[in-house]
C-alpha cells in the first residue's frame, strides 16, 4: 500500500505540473483517518485558492491530447481526443452533436465541426453534466444551437459541487476540485426526464436516461440507422471508470446501463466510450465484467467488516491492474471508488 504520497509536501507549482486525477467524492474521509488528513494539510487544501488553477491544469492536461477524426457512418462522425468523444451527426437537417471537449479544445472542435461542411449546429446533446463533456455548451449555443440533456445535468451544472481529486504529482500530493455553478449561457436550454427522440438527415437519435450510473445525469444516445450508441461516461473503454459519488454515481447503475447497451448493441455496433478507443460489444463485454467482479470482490471486503483503507491492503484487483489501471484511474484509486459506490 503505497501511503507515502500523503505525507509529503509537495509545492504548488508540483501540484500543477503533475497528473492529476478523479477520485470519488469524498472518499478521502472515508479512507484515511483524520490524523492522516492533517498531517497531510498541505497537500489536501479543498479551500485554497489553486483550486481554479487546478481545474485549469485538468482542462489543459485533456487538451494536450490530440484530436483525431473517424467516420462511424455515412453521416455520423466521431472526433476524439481532448477530454473524450464527440459524436455528430451531419447533414442537410444541420449538425447534432454529442458532446464537447474541454474549454481549450473550442478552436480545434469548432475547426473539425466547420470541415464537415456548412450546415448549423441545431442540436448539442450532453451525456451528462461533467465539465469534459459540457464546457463549450456556451460556445455552441452562441452559434444558435440548442442544447439538450437530462434535467439533473441542467440541475447539477446550475450546483456548486466540491469532487475530492486524488492528485498525484511528481512527489505526490492531494487536492480537490471545485466547481462553480455554470453561466446560465452554458447550460442546457431544453431538458428531459427519461427519454427524448430526435429526427433529422434520415436518423433517429433516441436518447435514454439510465438509473444513477456514472453521475445520476447520465444518458446514451443512439443513433438507431447507424448503429452507433454514444455512452458518454457509461463507458471507459480499456480501462476503470471513474464514478461520481458526489453526485449520485453508482457501480450498480453502471452495470445496469452495461447491459442494458449490450443488449441494444449486435457484432456490427460501434460504441463511443466517453473515454479510450472506439468500442464494440465485445469491448463493452469486458468492461461489464470487469465491473461485476470488482463489485463482487469489494463488496464482500465491506459486508465482511473491512474499511475502504482495510480493503486497500488486501489488494482486491491485483490481477486486474495491468490491464484495467493504466488509465485516468489506477487500481488503488478504483477499489476506493467501488467502495463509496456500492
Ligand atoms: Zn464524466
Amino acid at each position: 500500500m503505497k501511503l507515502d504520497f500523503l505525507q509529503k509536501q509537495t509545492s504548488r507549482r508540483d501540484i500543477l505540473r503533475g497528473s492529476v486525477t478523479l477520485a470519488g467524492s469524498a472518499f478521502l474521509a472515508h479512507l484515511f483517518p483524520a490524523t492522516l488528513l492533517h498531517a497531510s494539510a498541505a497537500g489536501y487544501a479543498p479551500q485554497s485558492p489553486s483550486l481554479a488553477d487546478l481545474l485549469a491544469s485538468m482542462r489543459a492536461k485533456f487538451n494536450a491530447v490530440p484530436m483525431e477524426t473517424q467516420k462511424l457512418a455515412d453521416n455520423v462522425t466521431m472526433f476524439d481526443g481532448p477530454g473524450g468523444a464527440v459524436a455528430v451527426l451531419n447533414g442537410p437537417d444541420g449538425k447534432f452533436v454529442v458532446d464537447t471537449f474541454v474549454a481549450p479544445a473550442w478552436p480545434r472542435l469548432k475547426d473539425a465541426l466547420d470541415a464537415l461542411g456548412n450546415a448549423p449546429v441545431q442540436y448539442v446533446i450532453d451525456t451528462h453534466w461533467h465539465f469534459d463533456h459540457t464546457d463549450n455548451n456556451a460556445h455552441l449555443h452562441a452559434a444558435g444551437a440548442t442544447v439538450l440533456a437530462h434535467e439533473n445535468t441542467k440541475k447539477r451544472m446550475s450546483e456548486p459541487h466540491d469532487l475530492p481529486v486524488l492528485y498525484r504529482g511528481p512527489d505526490g500530493a492531494l487536492a480537490g476540485l471545485h466547481f462553480d455553478p455554470s453561466p446560465v449561457e452554458a447550460l442546457p436550454q431544453q431538458t428531459f426526464t427519461d427519454s427524448y427522440k430526435l429526427q433529422a438527415n434520415g436518423e433517429t437519435l433516441a436518447l435514454q436516461h439510465v438509473a444513477p450510473a456514472h453521475t445520476d445525469s447520465d444518458i446514451y444516445v443512439h443513433f438507431e440507422k447507424a448503429n452507433v450508441i454514444s455512452m458518454g461516461d457509461l463507458f471507459f473503454n480499456g480501462m476503470y471508470p471513474y464514478i461520481d459519488s458526489g453526485t449520485g454515481g453508482k457501480i450498480t447503475g453502471m452495470i445496469s446501463a452495461a447491459d442494458k447497451i449490450l443488449s441494444l448493441a449486435d457484432d456490427d455496433t460501434k460504441i463511443v466510450a466517453g473515454h479510450g478507443p472506439l468500442g464494440n460489444k465485445a469491448d463493452l463485454t469486458k468492461a461489464r465484467d470487469m465491473l461485476i467482479t470488482s463489485r463482487d470482490r469489494v463488496e464482500k471486503l465491506k459486508s465482511g467488516g473491512k474499511s475502504a483503507l482495510e480493503a486497500l491492503a488486501e489488494k482486491p484487483f491485483a490481477d486486474l491492474d495491468a490491464v484495467w489501471g493504466n488509465g485516468i484511474v489506477n487500481g488503488d484509486q478504483w477499489i476506493q471508488i467501488v467502495y463509496l459506490t456500492l
